[in-house]
């Protein structure tokens, strides 16, 4: 069965997508098997936060990026499901408002980001400004002086990648780690389920046809995510490939992939000094004195 490693680019090697499957053709009869390593997972995950939210010293970042359908919001909802809202902030990078276009493309990732011992979830993120943004070329559109436009595409995001790296750098500098998801979707997959988006009544809000606008553009859209993921990966940062035909082994995966980064901060409760300790035995003293 395919494993989180599996998923886990941090630049080794050159990155082609097309040697990462979509589907890990996980056995219907596993599911339920699957199913109980996620719960295990929530179990963790909870007991992780807990520490790291009282230690305060690292924060935590997943955000997730897909094409339409690959299932963003399940998974966020999964993901939350082992967390305590008082720590996590989630933010959904929808369309930059005029104020966000007026500032560098990192800003409003900077102005959402979790304090430490918080986690953060972006449902999209400043990853969308290498990809909607190069497909559809808006970024020759930007208000900016000539000598930031004036060369070629490929210069313009191979600047941005590393702007990318260095920001990515700045955060674990400053105490944050990354979960980075990228949900593999297959283009069968995608047609399958807007189709069950028209057909069923309770999915039909969640349909826009301006999605299939975007799927027009796949080709462009595998590029454009390939070249981003081959030039953002790092051991720091790595990006999690994680195929996403199936649900819930999707899910799981990300679950895995949120355990390892959580315990890899090896949270901690914070350990009183010997003053502080004789100074809750006195609180004691004085409860039982009452
Ligand atoms: P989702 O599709 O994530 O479930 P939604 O359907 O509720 O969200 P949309 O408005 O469709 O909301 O999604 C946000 C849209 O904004 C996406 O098409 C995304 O590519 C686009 N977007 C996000 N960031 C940027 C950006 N920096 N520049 C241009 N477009 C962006
Ligand atoms: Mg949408």
């Amino acid at each position: 069965m395919m494993k989180l490693d599996d998923c886990r680019y941090e630049g080794q090697g050159s990155f082609k997508l097309s040697d990462y499957p979509t589907s890990a053709k996980v056995d219907k009869a596993d599911r339920s098997h699957i199913e109980e390593l996620m719960a295990n997972n929530i179990e963790r995950m909870i007991e992780l936060q807990d520490k790291l939210y009282a230690q305060g010293t690292e924060g935590v970042v997943i955000m997730i990026q897909a094409m339409d359908a690959a299932g963003k919001d399940g998974t966020i909802k999964h993901v939350m499901s082992g967390l305590n809202p008082q720590g996590v902030k989630v933010y959904s990078f929808k369309q930059p408002s005029k104020e966000e276009l007026a500032h560098d493309f990192l800003w409003r990732a900077a102005c959402h980001l979790p304090q430490r011992g918080e986690i953060g979830l972006f449902n999209r993120s400043y990853y969308e400004d290498v990809l909607i943004v190069r497909v559809r070329g808006l970024w020759r559109g930007y208000a900016m002086p000539k000598r930031c436009l004036d060369m070629s595409e490929k210069d313009f995001f191979d600047q941005r990648y590393r702007q990318i790296v260095n920001f990515e750098d700045f955060l674990y500098e400053n105490g944050y780690r990354l979960v980075k998801v990228f949900l593999n979707l297959g283009l069968d997959e995608q047609k399958k389920r807007f189709l069950a988006r028209i057909d069923e009544p309770a999915k039909n809000w969640k349909f826009s046809a301006g999605d299939l606008d975007e799927r027009d553009l796949w080709p462009q859209y595998m590029d454009a995510f390939e070249q981003a993921i081959g030039a953002t990966s790092t051991k720091r940062n790595p990006w999690y490939v994680i195929p996403a035909d199936q649900k819930f082994f999707a899910r799981y995966l990300v679950s895995e992939a949120v355990v390892a980064t959580l315990a890899a901060c090896d949270p901690a409760y914070p350990q009183l000094s010997e003053e502080d300790l004789a100074g809750l035995e006195a609180c004691r003293a004085r409860l039982a004195g009452e």
